[in-house]
């Protein structure tokens, strides 16, 4: 019996086009996921976010507007962490317990406010790159087929900017089909 994890997190939503179609097709394959949400997208679409926890998924504080962290102020920065949370928290009756910085750029006052709304930061050890120049399905599954176990797989469900989620669909499937045929099972994140 093959114990061997991965978790998989999509960022930037909730996007009313495309998250919903992701979870579809995580639905589909009995997949549960963590969502990175921006607080303002939540509060733009409080019922597709709540559609998010109930079907089981987790959520984590993705911040409030996903501006970068090294350009504000600090107070501006722990505003931006404590605003993501409060809004995940008034949407869902729950506080989210994950946070991840925008672009992965950890900043200190931000991780320590992460931490005292209760949130684990979390960053990713393998990149889809569904975004950019780069995001194109092809070389998206190409990055995907490197996944392996215990990883933190990093994807976007959010268009917010140069994200390509139409590109990450067309092979989300086919990439969940293919860790289950490896023996890798999708999980939540361990709080
Ligand atoms: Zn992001």
């Amino acid at each position: 019996m093959s114990t061997d994890r991965v978790y998989l997190t999509f960022d930037d939503g909730p996007d009313p086009e495309w998250t919903p179609r992701v979870l579809d097709v995580l639905e589909q394959a009995h997949v549960k996921a963590t969502f990175f949400a921006i607080g303002q997208h939540a509060q733009r679409a409080p019922d597709l976010m709540r559609r998010i926890h109930a079907a089981g998924h987790a959520v984590g504080n993705h911040t409030f507007s996903h501006r970068h962290p090294w350009f504000m102020s600090q107070r501006t920065a722990r505003a931006q962490v404590r605003d993501g949370a409060n809004a995940l928290s008034d949407v869902l009756g729950v506080a989210p317990r994950f946070y991840r910085p925008p672009h992965g750029r950890q900043r200190a006052c931000m991780s320590d406010e992460a931490q005292r709304c209760g949130e684990q930061v979390v960053l990713w050890d393998i990149s889809a790159v569904d975004w950019g120049p780069l995001g194109a399905a092809e070389g998206i599954a190409k990055r995907l087929d490197a996944v392996k176990s215990g990883d933190v797989v990093l994807m976007h469900d959010g268009r917010n900017q140069h994200n390509r989620p139409d590109q990450l669909l067309q092979i989300l499937p086919l990439f969940l089909r293919k860790l289950s045929d490896r023996g890798l099972q999708p999980a939540l994140l361990p709080a």
